[in-house]
Formats: structure tokens, sequence, C-alpha cells
């Protein structure tokens, strides 16, 4: 799985690219869409590289690539990523393998890429893919013990979730890319005590730090993705927030599941890591003593030996009142992908078992991320135990719900001795207040 885009030691001709800490080393290469700020280019993709970005539609025009990797720049130059996403593994290591190269100090390369590069201080960005379809897994076990500790404290979690990776489906239309500011929402609530539900602005609004995975090529209608074959159909993954109305969700919410408590807005970051860069990142997916092991379909050597991936995160908070004296969002949990209860190919092959088609663009969200404990949890819900412990930020101000103004920062990145750290950059989103509903 490892090859030589991944040694430690690689260099960049990009300074930036070879700075301590940076997220965008050579070994990462992510993907996104892109234009410059206030500008009436076409949106394209491109690759980050330190603090620049290598402009896919330039290099396509360049002619520097050849054969696949040249194929794939092409497809990427689109306003879109899913023309690239649905050509499969094979074009995306080549793009890969080429861009490295043509990347590292001495390259012959060096001057027919420079012409390509834009700093990323004067980009702006777009949600990376056509979203056909989104689909909200829930595969942390700690989120879902949590919650169900609150409804059911002596029986968390249901029979089925040890069984079936639960998921439900979500809504396209309003994921929106970092830096998205939408606003409170509005709905019925049934406030406790009460015997008619409310109408008015959401009370209970929250995050739900997660990760969103982006499919690649595709399958037909009527077929299913082995899990051997899972991760081929995986393109990768960035930041997502799913920010959530309980007060809405818990009075909407049965029996059908999640509608308005979660279709306002979704938050992703606009970098995708790809599978192959996560390579050195990968772990044991492990299941506690005592519980079922997988069924057949969900089970393979490699899902067994690597198919978790060790992704450290991070949830930061910033009020208006913080933002207005000049400090930096708090951090309100950090946990790590590697606790979640179904990897991303036994997402993808249960999605598909029954006969649905998955297509190039498609998201899945991971569920919210928590880790084992309370610290680690990455919903207020679980943080403030339903609201009833407000979170105390480090000014004194205290948090149970999001308020108005509010801005919450996903960031996510990979760290350990012998490999390079790579990151996922930045997944923000603001909260405005509700729209005044017409008298
Ligand atoms: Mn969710």
């Amino acid at each position: 799985m490892l090859n030589d885009t991944h040694h430690p030691g690689l260099r960049s001709w990009v300074a930036s690219a070879n700075a301590a800490g940076t997220d965008f080393p050579i070994q990462n290469l992510p993907f996104a869409v892109f234009r410059r700020q206030r500008s009436s280019e076409p949106w394209r993709g491109g690759v980050a590289i330190g603090d620049q970005i290598v402009d896919l539609a330039a290099l396509a025009q360049s002619g520097v690539l050849q054969g696949q990797a040249a194929a794939a720049a092409q497809a990427g130059a689109q306003d879109k990523l899913n023309a690239l996403m649905a050509l499969g593994t094979a074009a995306w290591s080549a793009l890969r393998l080429a861009l490295s190269r043509a990347l590292r100090e001495g390259s012959p390369e060096q001057a027919a890429l420079q012409a390509c590069l834009v700093p990323q201080a004067e980009a702006e960005y777009a949600v990376p893919a056509r979203i056909g379809d989104y689909t909200d897994f829930y595969t942390s076990v700690h989120h879902a013990t949590n919650i169900g500790k609150q409804f059911r404290p002596d029986n968390p979690l249901l029979p089925n979730y040890k069984w079936v990776p639960i998921g439900y489906h979500g809504r396209a239309s309003s994921i929106g890319v970092s830096g998205q500011q939408f606003r409170r929402p509005l709905g019925q609530t049934m406030p406790p005590g009460a015997t008619v539900p409310s109408f008015g602005p959401c009370k209970r609004l929250d995050i739900e730090l997660e990760l969103g995975i982006f499919i690649g090529s595709g399958n037909a209608l009527g077929d299913a993705v082995e899990i051997t074959e899972a991760e081929d159909h995986v393109f990768g993954i960035c930041l997502l927030n799913d920010w959530s109305a309980r007060d809405i969700q818990g009075w909407e919410y049965q029996p059908l599941g999640p509608f308005l408590a979660k279709n306002f807005a979704t938050t992703v970051s606009p970098w995708v890591v790809t599978l192959e860069a996560l390579a050195p990142y990968r772990v044991p997916f492990t299941r506690a003593e005592g519980d079922p092991q997988p069924m057949a379909y969900l089970d393979s050597a490699a899902n067994r030996s690597g198919g978790a991936f060790d992704i450290q995160l991070q949830v930061g908070l910033q009020t208006p009142q913080m933002r207005e004296a000049g400090q930096l969002e708090a951090s309100i949990c950090r946990t790590n992908y590697r606790h979640a209860y179904w990897t991303v190919a036994q997402m993808v092959t249960h999605h598909t078992v029954n006969g649905c088609n998955l297509q190039p663009g498609d998201l899945l969200g991971s569920g919210t991320l928590s880790g084992p404990t309370l610290d680690q949890a990455g919903a207020l819900i679980e943080l403030t135990t339903g609201g009833k412990h407000p979170l105390t930020l480090p000014g004194g101000e205290q948090r149970t719900w999001l308020e108005d103004g509010d801005r919450v920062v996903l960031r996510g990145w990979c760290e350990k001795t012998g490999a390079a750290r790579i990151g996922f950059g930045e997944c923000v989103g603001t909260v405005l207040p509700a729209r005044v509903p017409k008298g």
C-alpha cells in the first residue's frame, strides 16, 4: 500500500510544503474546487501543496503530464471533481505520483509547475463535487450510547446497533463549503411539559463532528460492492459538520427518523484527502470482547488488519465576544476516527448490499465521531449531557447550545513517528439569526 509518494523524507521545491506542522506537505496532495476570490474565473480542480494550489486546468493545458496522469488532470480541470472521481483508483494514483515527482526538490518540471500555482490566500472554494445523494451513518458506538442513555438509561444501545451500520438518507441541496453561514432554523418543537407544540426558532442548535466520504467510481443499480472492492469506490475523505436542531429533532423524528432538524445546512471542508494519502495511518479494525463479529459480507482480512484510520479531530468554538476580543476559537472536543464502530469499507458495502447504486460524487457522513470519554464527544448534546451542564469557555462565557454569531471550526490531521504529518485544513461555519417569520 505504501509507495514512494509517502516517504517522510520527501521535500518539495514549494518551501511552505516543508514547514513543520503544515497540513499540506508533498505526501498529502488533497483535492478541492477553487477559483481566485472576487473573480469570474471558472471553478476548477486544484491540489494543495504547502500554502499553494496546483491549478489542474492550467496543469492539463501545460502538457507536462503524460498518459493516465494527464487524463486525470484533464478530468479534474472541470468545475466539479465528479469526472475525476469516476475515473477510479489507477487514474487518481497516477496523478498523485506524477504530481509528487513534479513537486519534489530538483524536479525538471519545476518551472512548468510554478506557472500553475495559485496562492491559497487568494482562493475561494466550492463544494468539491456535484453531490447526487448524501447518506449519513451513525458509526460511533460512543455517540450512539451517549445519546441512547439520555432516553434509555438502562438500555442505551438499540439491539440492531452492533449488527447493522445504521444510516439515513440526508439532503444534498443544503451542503455548503467551509465558510458557510446559515440562518438558525425555524420549526415545530414540543417544549418540556407542554401538551401542544410551539413554532419558532430552534433553541437547541448543535454541531456534529463527522468525516465525509466522497464516492469515486459507482456501482450499477442491482449490483452490490463486495467489501474486498469497497475502498476502490472511495475517492477520499473530508471534514463534515452535520448541524442539528435537537429540539426540532426530538419532536419530529419518530417514526421515520431525522428530517428538518438536519437538512437546513451541512458544511464540508474544501479539501478531500485521498485514501492513498491516508495509507500510513491505517489501523486495525477491532471489536471489543463479547461484541458480535461483523456478518460475513461486512468482514474481510484487509478490513480487519487496516480498515480503520487514525485521524485526529478537533472542534473549536468562537463566540462573537471572543471574535471582538481578537481571541481564536477555543477547543471543546478532541477525539480520533479510530474509535468508530464501522469502517469506510463496511459503510460502502452495507449501502450497496441491497443493490442500491452509489454514484461518483455521492457523499457519506460517518455520523458524529465521539470517543470513549465525554471530553471526546463530537456534539454539544453529549458535551453538556443533554443541556444539563453548560460548557465554560476560556473567557468565562458559557454555552449549552449554539448562539447566533457562533463560529465552529473543525480540524483533522494525522501524525505519528515515521510518517509525514498530513492534515485536512478547516471546516468552518457560522450561525446567523433566524429568519423573522411573516406574521
Ligand atoms: Mn449526523
